[in-house]
Formats: structure tokens, sequence, C-alpha cells
């Protein structure tokens, strides 16, 4: 599955979720911003790939040291990045904990942008704010960060198991692939995907904003 096609399946969700739960205004935007980020994180195990490409030399440095769909796409993998995003935020200001949520959120939001096509060489603007963003972000993690790491995470595996390939959900268990082989990245089937997932987002973001403001107070006269 393409980049965008990640980022924008995490989107809808991201809307549905914080539709379904009511989330504090804050909170859905974390998701929002978040999850499509998170959704492209499992393929920091390509040095090519969006995520890996993010922070130049430092984010590729993992997709030295993995092999592409083994460790990050699977059930395995996604406990452990959960795990250490939960374990930071509750170690708060050690440095190492600090440098963890800075690096995943920077990846996070650098490579979403990438995604939706909003970084151009000529505009710094943007990625310059998603690093300021990252910063901000590190300091203030609240819990919601490790929901938004595994769901992004999943949605990504769930992707790349529709399509041909598969991943290595148990491993190390087993190295077996499960893929369920409905269409090929990039074909025109994901393209019919990729808008279904802008549609739903936008009703999805839509339907949050006109619940979250029929809820405002003093908005029952
Ligand atoms: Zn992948």
């Amino acid at each position: 599955m393409m980049g965008r096609t990640h980022a924008a399946s995490g989107l809808a969700v991201a809307a549905f979720v914080a539709t379904a739960t009511n989330a504090p205004p804050l909170d859905a935007l974390a998701l929002f911003i978040g999850v499509p980020g998170f959704a492209l994180l499992p393929d920091i195990d390509h040095p090519k790939s969006l995520a890996g490409r993010s922070l130049g030399g430092l984010s590729g440095i993992p997709g030295r040291l993995l092999r592409h769909r083994r460790e990050t796409h699977s059930f395995f993998g996604v406990s452990v990045f959960t795990a250490l995003t939960a374990v930071a935020v509750w170690a708060g200001d050690h440095w190492a904990a600090l440098a963890w949520l800075w690096f995943i959120v920077a990846v996070a939001s650098l490579s979403a942008l990438r995604a939706f096509g909003l970084t151009t060489r000529r505009s710094v603007w943007l990625p310059v704010a998603a690093l300021v963003g990252a910063t901000y972000v590190a300091a203030n993690a609240s819990w919601t960060l490790p929901v938004a790491v595994a769901t992004g995470m999943l949605i990504h595996i769930f992707g790349d198991v529709v399509t041909r390939g598969g991943c290595p959900l148990l491993w190390p268990f087993t190295s077996r692939r499960f893929q369920l082989n409905w269409f090929r990245t990039n074909s025109p089937v994901e393209t019919l995907f990729l808008w279904a997932f802008v549609v739903i987002s936008f009703i999805g973001i839509g339907s949050y904003a006109a619940v979250a403001y029929a809820t405002l107070p003093g908005s029952h006269p």
C-alpha cells in the first residue's frame, strides 16, 4: 500500500474514534494529526520510505538494522513501539524518554506531511512547525500518544495484509506471512480505497466538529 493510502486510512479511523469516543478537542486533534503519521511508522524499516527519509540519516538508521516488512510489521513490533512510548510518557523528563518521544512524533508528522503532499522545497514552514510541534508533544506527552502509536501501526499492518506480500504478524514465532491479496500496491483498486478513506475522513471530521459544536456549553439558548 502507498504511503498516502496508509495515512488516509489512519485519518479515517482517527475521525471515527474521535467521534465514537466523543474525545475532548485537544485529544481529537492529537488523533487527527498523530494516527495518520503513526500509520506510516512501520515502514521506517525501509530507508527509502516516507518514514525512513523523514529525518534524513537519523530516520534512515532503523532501515539499515531491520528487515522490510518483518519486525515493525508484526504484533510483537507494535507491542514494543507502544510499550516504549508508554514507558517514555511515564518516565517524563528523562532525556532518553524525551528523545524517543520527539523522534517518533517528528518522524510521524514529517511523513504525514509528505504523504499528503504538503511539503515542497520552497515552503519550509510546515516541516519547521512539525518539528516545533514534536518538541511540544514530547515535553507534554499524554496517554493518548501510546494509544495513537498502537492504532496507527495496526492500521498500517492491516493495510499491508490486504495487499500482495502480506505481513509476518506472528514474528518472531513464525515468519509466515498473512495476506488477503485484495489488490496490488498502487493499483486502480488502491486509488479507489484512497478516495473512500478521504471521503470517510471528511465526513468523520465534519461530524466530530458538528457534535463537538452542538455540545459546547452555551450552544443551547
Ligand atoms: Zn509497510
